[in-house]
């Protein structure tokens, strides 16, 4: 059995307690267990190394060494400091457009289609949205086919032009579409590439300047670990977009490509995918992420 990480730390620092009094170099050790966990969870080690150094002079500055249960006093500070580095609050998304449009970016296999369904799905049962997807994809039919059996599933109408191979006019086309049938939002899921190549990232930043979306979101796989990273750069580059999705949460992951992200990208994570079913989405709970990463 593994020991949490909170009574790892209440451990060390009980033990060392007994030993006389607790110094700044035993709360350096039991940093180094947060550490530890953190990179365990895939978090990037800059990224660790900067978090428990912070933490390290909030600790030495709120009385841990002389509090009763230091441990789990260190464990609130340590859980405080994750949740704020990933945004604090959940962030919401911006439907003020009439549609409001919003674009899906990533790599193929992140989860772009999948999750662009269960977000109508959401919006749908849950916002009472009436929205409309479409698939923006001309190299591959089967991506088209997929989204349409994701539409029929949750009673969603899809969006296609499998004769058009220009998907900025796709999308265009799409939003008069939606203007003229009562759709309030429009999710436009994009082509994927298996990595990042110039043409993928300058069609998919025309057709985000054509159609100038509410939200833009990063569609990423939690497992990708460092490159999650590395792609999430890329596109925000190409696209400054407003906010990422983090899925396969489901997997055994611990997450920490969401405080690795954030802190490189500095963009809310806004969704999370957490299985194939249309109704595996959550909005992002920062709190929780933390006490998932730190075990
Ligand atoms: P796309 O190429 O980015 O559009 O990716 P897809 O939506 O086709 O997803 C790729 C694969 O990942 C499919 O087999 C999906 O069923 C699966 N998938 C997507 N989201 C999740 C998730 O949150 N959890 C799990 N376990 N699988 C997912």
């Amino acid at each position: 059995m593994f020991d949490n990480l909170s009574d790892k730390l209440d451990k060390a620092l009980h033990v060392l307690k007994g030993h006389g009094s607790i110094t700044e170099v035993n709360v350096a050790e039991t940093l180094k267990e947060v550490r530890r966990a953190l990179l365990d969870a895939d978090v990037n080690f800059k990224t660790a190394k900067e978090f428990t150094n912070s933490v390290k002079e909030k600790a030495l500055g709120q009385n841990v060494l002389t509090s009763l249960q230091p441990g789990q006093l260190m464990v609130k500070l340590v859980k405080d400091e994750l949740t704020e580095l990933m945004g604090g609050e959940t962030a919401g998304i911006n439907l003020s457009g009439t549609p409001s449009v919003i674009l899906m970016s990533g790599l193929q296999g992140s989860g772009k289609t999948t999750f662009s369904g269960k977000l109508a799905n959401y919006l749908k049962t849950k916002k009472s949205k009436k929205p409309l997807l479409v698939a923006c994809d001309i190299y591959r039919p089967a991506a088209i086919n997929q989204l349409h059996v994701v539409g029929d599933q949750i009673g969603v109408e899809v969006y296609s032009e499998p004769e058009n191979k220009n998907p900025v006019a796709i999308a265009q086309n799409a939003i008069a579409h939606a203007k003229q049938n009562g759709f309030n939002v429009v999710i436009v899921d994009t082509a994927g590439r298996l990595a990042i190549d110039e043409a993928m990232m300058a069609e998919i930043a025309d057709v985000h300047k054509a159609i100038n979306p509410q939200e833009t979101l990063f569609v990423v796989d939690a497992m990708t670990g460092q490159d999650a990273v590395n792609t999430a750069k890329a596109f925000n580059e190409k696209l400054n977009f407003d906010g990422v999705v983090l899925t396969k949460l489901d997997g055994d992951t611990r997450g920490g490509a969401a405080i690795s992200i954030k802190s490189v990208v500095d963009k809310p994570i806004k969704f999370i995918g957490t299985g194939e079913k249309m109704d595996a989405i959550d909005v992002f709970h920062p709190a929780r992420m933390a006490d998932r990463i730190l075990g």
